[in-house]
């Protein structure tokens, strides 16, 4: 089984469309979506869930208002400002003192130093993961919580189920919709993959973020593909990015020019392979068959 990561420098340059579409030619695949901050991969393969399961993060302080006196000491102490006079009264008090959740960083002091005991630590439900079908296989996906920090463990996790399933419904490939950037997600969605595939576009900051990429696939030694995206919007760039790219040792597998089926495939909620027969239909099934070469 091989795995494939696609993967940008940031968001909106067509990753997504261009994972969706490589899933409607895998024959035998199962799909993830790593980008767990802006996950989007479910709008157009429409997954229908037959798993949920919560994901923690990690643990988090959660004061019982019952048995709050009021007496501010974890307010005072919490380095992270993520205890409050905020929550519910009890036969004593009128408020009793909260943890904000986003801001508990789940450093424990304040369970430590509580003088009755009001303070628990508890395992935080951060998001929802989940194991579905689509039209074109099994797909691991998640929703994170607004303003949760620990995406690169759900990655892991996504990753780890998604490997499971393919092995054992003896699938041949593993595609990821990666996480952008080149924080702790995207670490965690590349390491060990077997191929990385770059969409980029022939912008400046596309330029940089190839560069920053690279060096980074380059660190834990995986196979680098780049596609660019929006190729005729500045041929130059183009040329230069594909330079850059040798200069790399990356190798440019796709060049795709603005096409308006990006958008209205997305609209439709169908891939760009179901959506048009044109020529970019024909680009991204090239693309993809040298790929497949490439995994070998
Ligand atoms: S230290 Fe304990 S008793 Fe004091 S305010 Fe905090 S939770 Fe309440
Ligand atoms: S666990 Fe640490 S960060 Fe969280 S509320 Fe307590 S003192 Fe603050």
């Amino acid at each position: 089984m091989k795995e494939l990561v696609v993967i940008s420098g940031k968001g909106g340059t067509g990753k997504t469309s261009i994972t969706a579409a490589f899933a409607s030619l895998a024959q035998n695949a199962v799909l993830a979506d790593c980008d767990v901050d802006a996950a989007d991969l479910h709008l157009v393969l429409s997954p229908k869930i037959k798993q949920e399961q919560d994901f923690s993060g990690g643990k988090q302080a959660f004061i019982h208002p019952e048995k709050c006196i009021g007496c501010s000491k974890c307010a005072k102490m919490c380095r992270f400002d993520a205890i409050t006079l905020n929550g519910p009264g009890n036969s004593l008090i009128a408020k009793t003192y909260a943890v904000d959740p986003v801001s508990c960083e789940g450093c424990k002091v304040c369970v430590e130093f509580c003088p009755v005991h009001a303070i628990s630590f508890e395992a935080a439900i951060n998001g929802k993961w989940f194991i579905s079908d689509t039209r074109f296989g099994p797909m691991v996906h998640a929703k994170l919580g607004i303003a949760e920090e620990n995406s690169g463990k759900l990655v892991t996790l996504i990753r780890k189920e998604a490997k499971r399933i393919a092995q054992e419904q003896k699938k041949d490939m593993l595609i990821i919709d990666g996480s952008p950037g080149i924080g702790c997600p995207v670490i965690a969605s590349i390491t060990g993959a077997d191929a990385v595939l770059v969409v980029t576009e022939p912008t400046l900051s596309g330029k940089h973020d190839l560069e920053r990429v690279a060096q980074l696939t380059a660190n834990f030694g995986i196979k680098t593909l780049v596609c660019i995206n929006k190729a005729d919007i500045n041929s130059e760039m183009t040329d230069q990015i594909a330079r850059d790219a040798d200069a790399l040792g990356l190798k440019v597998i796709g060049k795709i020019p603005y096409d308006e089926a990006f958008t209205k495939a997305q609209i439709m909620k169908a891939t760009l392979i179901e959506y048009t027969g044109g020529s970019i239909s024909e680009r991204i099934r090239t693309m993809w068959q040298e790929l497949v070469y490439q995994l070998g």
